[in-house]
């Protein structure tokens, strides 16, 4: 869609704006070095799921870069409440990023900049999601991202040319992969399961983002009695798997059935996969309706 044709309202520091009148400067920080980060969180039935393990979250990569919460917590979470009232956003994400500011450009982070703080929507189905019935295919690319992955900054092109690929070789994501073992999705956390029921994803490090939906869901089936191994998992494994599946904000679980073009268990959505998405969309609507 056109720029100018977004109804969208859109917030900058402080302001609720049409999306066409939403600017910030080209000496922001932002878009000079990639020096900012950024939270999505999910949105159902006009509220935020799990927001304040986003916030939290924020707070962990703000204070690794040196930088300060843009407003106090309670304020920043009424102005995302604003901002889906006034986009009256039903089903969707919000998007929130917070950069270092606008100064002359020079490398080290300059004393005295105020913080940019933007926030969007995006309006889009969550829980009827065709990838949950038909399952998605995945390709493998070499991980080349920088080393502080569990910072979730802005800098995305690693994943924007995974991603890119993927679309290219006709698939619907990109799993990243490093000394032979899968890190990550491009923009989810990745988990096989093994011939005898156990779920696998890497254990938490600087190797990968620490996912919200991740640290949930493996709480969940930790609740309900399934068994979880935080280790390392390397692509021949995942292909052999019985079941693979992706965790994200917005997609939730998600089941995975072909990687670099093989068949995964019987190549349809695997049958904890199902049972993990229930769980975490119950519990999603559960706090929603609180
Ligand atoms: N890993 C990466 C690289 C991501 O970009 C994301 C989504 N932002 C995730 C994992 C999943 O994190 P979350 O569950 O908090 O959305």
């Amino acid at each position: 869609m056109l720029l100018t044709n977004d109804t969208r309202i859109v917030y900058v520091n402080g302001q609720y704006l049409p999306a066409a009148e939403a600017m910030v400067s080209v000496f922001d920080r932002g878009f000079l070095f990639a020096d900012g980060v950024y939270e999505v969180s999910s949105v159902l039935e006009g509220r935020m799921v799990e927001n304040d393990a986003h916030i939290r979250r924020l707070q962990r990569s703000l204070e690794a870069l040196e930088m300060a919460m843009p407003l106090a917590v309670a304020e920043l979470v009424a102005a995302q409440q604003e901002l889906l009232r006034r986009n009256n956003l039903k089903e969707g994400a919000l998007y929130l990023q917070v950069t270092r500011g606008v100064a002359d450009r020079d490398f080290a982070y300059p004393g005295d900049t105020r913080s940019t703080l933007v926030m969007f929507t995006q309006a889009k189905k969550l829980l009827e999601n065709p990838l949950a019935e038909r399952g998605m295919s995945v390709i493998s690319v070499a991980d080349i991202r920088w080393k502080r992955r569990d910072i979730k900054t802005v800098g995305l092109l690693a994943p924007s040319m995974a991603k890119q690929a993927a679309a290219k070789a006709g698939a619907d994501d990109a799993w990243l992969v490093e000394a032979g073992f899968v890190t990550e999705g491009s923009s989810n956390n990745a988990y096989i399961v093994t011939d005898d029921n156990v779920i696998v994803t890497r254990q938490l490090s600087h190797a990968i983002l620490h996912g919200i939906t991740r640290a949930s869901v493996l709480r969940l089936a930790t609740e309900n009695d399934l068994r979880v191994e935080e280790r390392p998992f390397t692509l021949e494994e995942a292909c052999a798997a019985r079941e693979a599946f992706i965790t994200s904000a917005t997609t939730f679980a998600l089941p995975v059935v072909r990687i670099d073009g093989q068949v995964i268990g019987d190549g349809r959505p695997g049958e904890l996969t199902r049972k993990l998405r229930k769980l975490y969309i119950d519990m999603a609507l559960a706090s929603v309706r609180g």
